[in-house]
This record gives structure tokens, C-alpha cells and sequence, in this order.
């Protein structure tokens, strides 16, 4: 099948390189995420496939179904940059990538929580100096500490796992399906006004929907204990990130590790280190010394790209003989 491949970086060309000698697709790689904008590049081909910030609103899907596009593969888990109304009634299927490897995603938020609770961005900063002091270093032990988990599904569970039994956190859990065997191994369901209001660490892995957006804003935070320390490897706009900013400025919060960022398609996977940063947003929450960010990289591993890679080409494959789509995303076509 000819594709058209959005927001590509050289690591995605080789990975989608590699697994397709297996498929022989027509892979045609361009630079730009898909939008308004860059729509019509698809012209030709009857699939695009695309990332977590690529846009597909009503008006970039008519745009492809014009183009002939039936099959939007997104190479990623999280599907809330799509409008699943416009492209049922288009008749353009959308597959995704479940679960390229959730341990990936699971093992940088531990890094994170580490890394932050431990200053360890801090002081890698200071010995690169030859300042090799103390002060201002000191952390907490995680041991004995409770810890919250938003979301106990793929990722969520291997995170609540990990504080659990590599930690002995307490380990309070939110998700509307109770995962029985982390319960069996001591972690403790509540509801998400409990899990806030009682945890010293909130890391969240539930999906961005209209129901969780913001879900941390400012009257959680107020709720919250002191020093709160906040980890999101998620979606960006699960933190309302003002009420976040004011939450830090108050001192109420003693941390945030953030992989994702509300407003990160203007920002995340570009090299903007010559550019001046409008985003003032942004800025002001890298000016706090308790805040540790990164670009959206926790998915990436080798195993993960490899997995992404297979499976996306797969179910592209799948689309071309017909034959059913595993990794189809609800709402069922209506056209
Ligand atoms: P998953 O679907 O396996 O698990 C999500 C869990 O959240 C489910 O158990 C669901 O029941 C639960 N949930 C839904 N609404 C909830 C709510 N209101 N409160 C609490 N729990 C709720 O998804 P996953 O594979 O574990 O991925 C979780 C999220 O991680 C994805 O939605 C995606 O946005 C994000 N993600 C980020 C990266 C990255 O690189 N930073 C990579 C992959 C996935």
C-alpha cells in the first residue's frame, strides 16, 4: 500500500525501513506533521500514518478522504488527536499500536520520580561544574511513601508494580477497572479524590478524554498534601499547567516531572535551542529548580520503535487484503 508517513525523524525512517522488507510498502516519508496545511500531501496514497501531534479534526479528514486516504495508522497508544465522528461518517478506518511496549513508558517514570525526587538532573548539572556540593541535594526515600496511580492499565500496573514491590510504597490506584492482581500484591483501589488528597506522589496513566482533562487542577492541588510531587508520562492537558505553575509558586507542590506538556506540539521533537520560545508558559515552569521535563521521550526504546514499526506496517497490511483490524480504534464506521 502507498502511505503517507507524517512527522518523521530519521529514527522513525529507519525503524519503518527495517520492518518494512518484510511488507513491501510504498512508504513515502515527509518531514511535517500532518494538518491542514500538509493534508494534501497525501494525495495518492490511501493511508497516511502518523504521530501523537499530528492533527486529524473534520477538516484534515475530509481533505484525505478526498485524497482517496482510507486508513489513518496512528504509530502510538493514545488516539485523542482524532475525531472518531468525522472519520466514521468518512469511512476512514483508524488502527493504532495498543501496546508497543508499555515497559518503556513504565521504566522512564520511574526514572523520572528518581530523578526528581533525588535531584539527580541537579547534581549532573553541578559535577559537569566541578561543584561537587550538597546543599540544596537532599531528597526523600521513596520506602514507606505513598504513591498514586491514575490509570492501572498497561503502563500504570508495571509502574504501581514497581513502587510496590521494588519500593514497598503504599500504593493507592484509580481506574473505573480494578486490576485484581495488583490488589492481590497490596495496592489499594480508592476513588481519585482519596488517591489525590492521600498520596505524596500522584504519576498518572490514564488516557486524555473529555471526562480526564485537567484532571490535576488548582482545587486538586488544593486538596493535595504539601509537597505533592507529580509525575506525568501521559497527555499533557491531563494538568491544567497554570493551576500547576500557581501549585509551585505557593510551595504547595514539592515537585513535577513532566514528559508531556499541554501545548507541546508547538514545541516537542524539534530543535528549537536558535529560536526564542513564545511559549511563556512553558518558560516559566522551566525557571523552577523542582521541575524536571522531557521531550515526549519515554516510548523511546529500541524494542519500542521496533514494535511500533511491525505493528503499524502490519495493520496496514491487514487493511490492504481486507482482512479484520486488530488494532481498529472504536467508534465503529456509520458511512
Ligand atoms: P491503557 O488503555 O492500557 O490503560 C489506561 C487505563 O486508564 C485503563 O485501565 C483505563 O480503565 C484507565 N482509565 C480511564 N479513565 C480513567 C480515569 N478517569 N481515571 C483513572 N483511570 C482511568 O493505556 P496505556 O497503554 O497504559 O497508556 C496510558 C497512556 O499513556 C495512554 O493513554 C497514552 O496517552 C500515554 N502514553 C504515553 C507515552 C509517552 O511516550 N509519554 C507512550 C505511550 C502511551
Amino acid at each position: 500500500m502507498r502511505v503517507a508517513v507524517f512527522a518523521t525523524k530519521p529514527y522513525d525512517r529507519h525503524y519503518l525501513d527495517a520492518a518494512n522488507a518484510a511488507f513491501g510498502h510504498d512508504l513515502v516519508y515527509f518531514e511535517p506533521r500532518l494538518d491542514g496545511a500538509t493534508a494534501t500531501l497525501a494525495k495518492g496514497c490511501a493511508a497516511v500514518c502518523v504521530f501523537v501531534n499530528d492533527t486529524l479534526d473534520e477538516p484534515v479528514l475530509e481533505e484525505l478522504a478526498r485524497n482517496g486516504v482510507r486508513l489513518v495508522a496512528l504509530r502510538c497508544a493514545g488516539f485523542n488527536n482524532v475525531d472518531f465522528t468525522a472519520a466514521g461518517r468518512l469511512g476512514i478506518d483508524v488502527v493504532r499500536v495498543p501496546a508497543y511496549s508499555p515497559h518503556a513508558v513504565a521504566e522512564f517514570t520511574i526514572g523520572l520520580l528518581l530523578a526528581l525526587d533525588r535531584k539527580i538532573h541537579r547534581a549532573w548539572a553541578r559535577v559537569r561544574e566541578n561543584n561537587f556540593a550538597l546543599d540544596g541535594l537532599i531528597g526523600r526515600n521513596l520506602f514507606g511513601r505513598t504513591a498514586g496511580v491514575v490509570g492501572t492499565g498497561q503502563i500504570g500496573r508495571l509502574v504501581a508494580r514497581a513502587l510496590r514491590l521494588g519500593f514497598s510504597c503504599d500504593v493507592l490506584a484509580s481506574d473505573p477497572a480494578p486490576d485484581a492482581g495488583l490488589e492481590d500484591c497490596g495496592v489499594r483501589y480508592v476513588d481519585s479524590a482519596e488517591l489525590l488528597a492521600a498520596s505524596d506522589i500522584v504519576t498518572l496513566h490514564c488516557p486524555l478524554t473529555p471526562d480526564t482533562r485537567h484532571l490535576i487542577d488548582a482545587a486538586a492541588i488544593t486538596r493535595a498534601r504539601d509537597g505533592l510531587l507529580i509525575v506525568n508520562t501521559s497527555r499533557g492537558a491531563l494538568i491544567d499547567t497554570s493551576a500547576l505553575i500557581a501549585g509551585l509558586k505557593s510551595r504547595k507542590l514539592g515537585g513535577v516531572a513532566l514528559d508531556v506538556y499541554e501545548q507541546e506540539s508547538n514545541l516537542f521533537f524539534e530543535d528549537l535551542s536558535s529560536e526564542i520560545i513564545d511559549d511563556d508558559v512553558f518558560q516559566r515552569l522551566l525557571t523552577f529548580p523542582n521541575v524536571l521535563i522531557t521531550g515526549h521521550q519515554a516510548f523511546l526504546t529500541d524494542e519500542a520503535l521496533t514494535a511500533i514499526a511491525q505493528t503499524t506496517l502490519a495493520s496496514i497490511a491487514d487493511a490492504e487484503a481486507g482482512r479484520p483490524l486488530r488494532h481498529r480504534v472504536a467508534p465503529p464506521r456509520t458511512a
